[in-house]
């Protein structure tokens, strides 16, 4: 019966009977493959940061917080390294109550409110986490916002020098293939 207090928990989750009435700070970090976020071209270059509020009132749990991580990977025009930093916001509403049908139908879409049974100890946030850091992927990486890119024929870095192939515009086309002769 020990079992239950002496495991150690992961950080990502909320132990609902330790919070005070009232505003509990957290803060905490996360390695981003915990959380599922590896893998891919882009890689995790810091740990997801976590910094929230739970507010408690009775059964209701209001959660705000802030998610921060670094992600690094090649600048989609130029291929060099290219790094941005991701803040996302996590917020939603946690009750813990006994909920009625209908309550529970048309909580089932709302992605900022969850309701759990009133004899939930804790609750993960492992998946919210993800989710989070997941929308503010950016689609592309840019070394920096005015990157020049390299000349689809000859490879020149435009943002070192030019050289004598013809134009200097870049048509979004051949940016695939500049990426293919690296
Ligand atoms: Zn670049
Ligand atoms: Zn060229």
């Amino acid at each position: 019966m020990l079992s239950a207090h002496l495991r150690i928990r992961a950080v990502t989750v909320l132990a609902l009977d330790e919070f005070d009435e009232g505003q509990n700070r957290l803060e905490f970090e996360v390695a981003a493959e915990q959380l599922g976020l590896a893998g891919g071209d882009i890689c995790y270059t810091a740990p997801v940061m976590v910094q929230m509020t739970v507010s408690k009132a009775l059964y209701m749990y209001t959660v705000d917080g802030r998610v921060r991580t670094s992600v690094a990977g090649e600048c989609c025009r130029c291929l060099l390294p290219a790094a941005v930093d991701l803040e996302a916001r996590i917020r939603f509403l946690l009750q813990r109550k006994e909920a009625s049908g209908i309550e529970v139908e048309a909580f089932e879409e709302q992605d900022d409110v969850d309701i759990v049974d009133p004899g939930t100890k804790e609750v993960d946030l492992s998946e919210r986490l993800h989710d989070a850091v997941v929308l503010e992927l950016p689609l592309r990486l840019y070394c920096k916002s005015d990157c020049k890119g390299l000349c689809p024929q000859c490879g020149q870095d435009f943002n070192v020098g030019t050289c004598s192939c013809a134009g200097d515009v870049i048509d979004p086309r051949w940016e695939a293939l500049a990426h293919l002769k690296k």
